[in-house]
């Protein structure tokens, strides 16, 4: 086929899609109506058009109407729009056509993928969906699993739910089968890789139940045997929950001091586990962010998985999780057509020559990012938000494994769900931590993968769009720092340069020295640029914010803080920052035209806002 069109995918900021959308969602409703009367032609209809010019049925389709119009009253005056290029905020944006018809074409039909009888059509596209994860991620399809689930922080509770019934059976075997671990201590059983571990349950199958019984599943936690989960500082905050309602509590979540860059500090890791192995405290597991929530930043999963392996020579071991709620489809651009990952070599060429990215001058990726997202492959599992970077409905979020056997350590019925010659398990519900679910969204991700493959052709020009779109809104960022309102000289400053899509700046008036002064600027202008007041048709622009605290992030915003001129007994003071935070997810940034446009605006929109904040 030739190269898609990303201009095709979506409804457009003007709605110019708008007709090949009606068109095709009135076929699918159609197709609907007829399917209803189609079952069972011989049954009478229920409702006759006497009962219908009754006056009581009048009533009520009118008040179907009314409400309906309600509805759309209220959506229509504080809607966020996400679909113009004017939003520059959380991590939304337009959402792909096929998805919004996959989705509503099968909410018709109204599936739940819980079960498979009550989702014939859309249970297998959710597996088929979870099979598109592992491919993506770089595991062995025949031997990973992945699906579907309400959203990411989902997905991070049945990954570290993983982690700890995993942990705990090599303690349950040693009481029911000492021999299989004979000569093993405490510390090395709760240091067994997650292979040993899957080898180790192989061999007691016939007592499955009974080790499930012992395990942690039937005891309850025994913290000494599970130890640490190991996060960065800027891990999302569905950690934090994980961490309680799994049971370990927040004081065995220990997060990790980032770098300049945002990064995981892997240096600041090793000396973490070393000194944990040293006092014999186990690691129950580490987590690597793939696009943090607040930065966009990319951890060195290359350098952590070679941290694991080093640790495994003595005798240390952990599951390793990817966090990619945020960044995971972004794979797709370093897979070519077969799968295969793109050598650093030939990248530049292949990302330019298949559009993905158009600019000459932006140079993406680094070759820590690059080397980053090859190394997922060797992960335990990775989270994946379609409705992030996918650009899908919510709620989609998902999760992919790289061995299905791990499925039996959360399994409701008893082991070995998929030994029994069956790619499709008839109880999705009691393999993984939801239990009813949309088919629909099913359909919506899967229509989607159709369309766009999970790969440099598809999904990787989609998301390269977004990329060199916040390229380009950082450089201007970068050519525009300071700006002159009315005389007073206002300096503007980005965070980092984006490993991803995300780009964090901050406003600084020239010679102010009081950080409470600069984080109140930001504040002020963030009021007045977001949807906190007013109707969204006054809006000119639209960002979000954040603030990073000593707390969450220790010292690491020392750095901007003294670019922006406030030197660090002031951040030492007040140990709080306010930024900007802008996703930059539109798709349409890749176009000269459009970019300067929207650029300008911003621009003109930004200083009348700081013109307005500085006269108070
Ligand atoms: C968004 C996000 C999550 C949580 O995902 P939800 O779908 O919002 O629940 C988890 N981790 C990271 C890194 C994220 O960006």
């Amino acid at each position: 086929m030739k190269e898609i069109d990303i201009k095709g995918l979506f409804l457009g900021p003007k709605s110019e899609n708008g007709d090949l959308f009606k068109k095709i969602l009135t076929d699918a409703i159609n197709e609907h109506l007829y399917w209803r009367k189609d079952f069972h032609p011989e049954d009478e209809p229920i409702v006759s058009l006497y009962e219908k010019n009754q006056e009581n049925f009048r009533l009520t389709e009118d008040r179907i109407i009314q409400v309906v119009d309600q509805i759309c009253a209220k959506l229509k005056v504080t809607s966020m729009p996400w679909h113009s290029p004017r939003y520059l905020g959380h991590m939304n944006a337009d959402i792909l056509m096929p998805a919004m018809l996959g989705y509503i074409a099968a909410m018709l039909y109204n599936p739940n993928n819980v079960a498979y009888e009550a989702s014939t059509a859309t249970s297998p596209m959710e597996l088929e969906v979870g099979k598109d994860f592992a491919a993506l991620m770089g595991y062995d399809t025949g031997k990973a699993w992945g699906h579907i689930c309400t959203d990411g922080s989902v997905a991070n509770l049945e990954a570290i739910w993983y982690a700890r019934n995993l942990t705990s059976i090599p303690f349950a075997v040693k009481e029911l089968r000492p021999k299989l671990v004979e000569g093993k201590s405490d510390w090395q059983l709760a240091n067994l890789t997650v292979d040993e571990i899957l080898d180790l349950s192989a061999k007691v199958k016939d007592i499955c139940d009974e080790v499930r019984d012992r395990s942690v599943r039937g005891t309850g936690i025994v913290q000494k045997q599970l130890g640490k989960w190991i996060v960065p500082q800027t891990k999302h905050y569905s950690w934090v929950k994980a961490g309680e309602i799994i049971g370990i509590g927040l004081d065995n979540v220990i997060s990790v001091q980032v770098d300049d860059q945002y990064r995981m500090d892997v240096d600041v890791l090793e000396k973490t586990i070393m000194d944990l192995a040293e006092k014999e405290i186990p690691i129950l597991g580490v987590v690597a962010v793939v696009g943090t929530t607040e930065e966009g930043a990319v951890d060195h999963v290359d350098r952590i998985v070679a941290l694991r392996k080093k640790m495994e020579q003595r005798g240390v071991s952990f599951y390793l999780h990817i966090d990619a709620a945020y960044g995971g489809y972004a794979r797709s651009i370093f897979l070519d057509e077969k799968g295969d990952f793109l050598p650093y070599s030939d990248l530049k060429r292949q990302l330019h020559e298949k559009g993905v990215i158009n600019q000459d001058d932006i140079e993406w990726p680094p070759e820590e990012v690059y080397s980053a997202f090859k190394a997922i492959e060797e992960s335990d599992s990775v989270t994946i938000d379609p409705h992030k970077m996918g650009y899908i409905p919510y709620a989609a979020g998902g999760i992919t494994i790289r061995d299905r056997r791990m499925v039996d350590a959360i399994s409701f019925f008893a082991a070995y769900v998929f030994e029994k010659g069956t790619e499709s398990p008839a109880l999705l519900g009691s393999y993984i931590l939801e239990g009813s679910k949309a088919g629909a969204t099913a359909a919506g991700v899967w229509a989607a993968h159709q369309v766009l493959p999970l790969n440099i052709t598809g999904y990787g020009r989609l998301i390269g769009a977004s990329i060199e779109g916040a390229k380009r809104f950082y450089s201007h960022i970068q050519m525009n720092r300071v700006l002159d309102i009315d005389g007073t000289k206002v300096r503007m400053e980005t965070l980092t340069r984006p490993d991803f899509n995300m780009v964090d700046f901050a406003f600084n008036v020239e010679g102010n020295k009081d950080l409470d002064k600069m984080n109140e600027l930001n504040l002020n202008l963030y009021n007045l640029s977001s949807y906190v007041s007013g109707p969204v048709f006054k809006k000119d622009f639209i960002t979000s914010h954040t603030e990073f605290t000593y707390d969450d992030y220790g010292d690491a915003p020392v750095n901007m803080v003294k670019r922006l001129g406030i030197e660090r007994a002031e951040w030492d003071r007040v140990h709080s920052l306010r930024l900007m935070r802008a996703c930059v997810l539109t798709p349409y940034f890749m176009v000269d035209k459009v970019v300067e446009h929207y650029w300008e605006t911003y621009l003109d929109s930004m200083k009348r806002k700081l013109a307005e904040v500085l006269s108070k």
